[in-house]
């Protein structure tokens, strides 16, 4: 089981994700899980670090795509702030959503990556897919009734995943 909910790697926030390793590993397409990965729960403001990176990205030859359980008003929002497509409420962990983000985008499986703040949609998704899949830390508390019992059921998991870095399993950022 711990195959499908571990991720390949584990970073405080999007703002940390090593680029030009990522390329080097031939991913060239993010899907991009929306709350408490690219903004706070429900918050539509997408602070200018994220602004900043996710310019960065696309200049470094790095498509995004939102693919967010939350509603298309909500999703929208972020995306077209962000000038990039998206698949709105996609029922993550299901298939479709990561499909229909990978259509949008052009991409293979091979070259993309999923990167959320949830084991049991983003990452559970993901490597259901088959995808590369990492793992962030939810940049704010404030959650999603449904997610907070969700997080009771990571905790374990977590643990897991900790272990399993120390033990040089998961890269938490890549190291040089
Ligand atoms: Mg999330």
């Amino acid at each position: 089981m711990d195959k499908y909910l571990f991720p390949d790697v584990y970073v405080e926030s999007i703002l940390d994700l090593p680029l030009e390793k990522l390329y080097v590993l031939g991913i060239r397409a993010f899907i991009l899980d929306l709350d408490n990965t690219v903004t706070e729960w429900n918050n539509r403001e997408v602070r200018e670090e994220v602004h900043l990176w996710a310019k960065k990205a696309k200049e470094e030859g790095f498509q995004a795509c939102i693919a967010s359980n939350n509603s298309r008003a909500r999703v929208l929002a972020v995306a077209e702030e962000l000038d990039i497509p998206f698949v709105h409420k996609a029922r993550k962990p299901r298939r479709r959503a990561f499909y229909r983000a990978m259509a949008a985008m052009g991409s293979s499986p091979q070259e993309t990556a999923v990167i959320g703040d949830q084991i049991f949609t983003d990452i559970l998704g993901g490597n259901r897919m088959n995808l590369f899949t990492i793992l962030v830390v939810p940049l704010h508390p404030r959650e999603f009734f449904g997610t907070r019992i969700m997080r009771k059921l990571e905790k374990p998991v977590l643990r897991r995943i900790k272990e399993a870095i120390k033990r040089g399993e998961i890269n938490s950022i890549f190291s040089d």
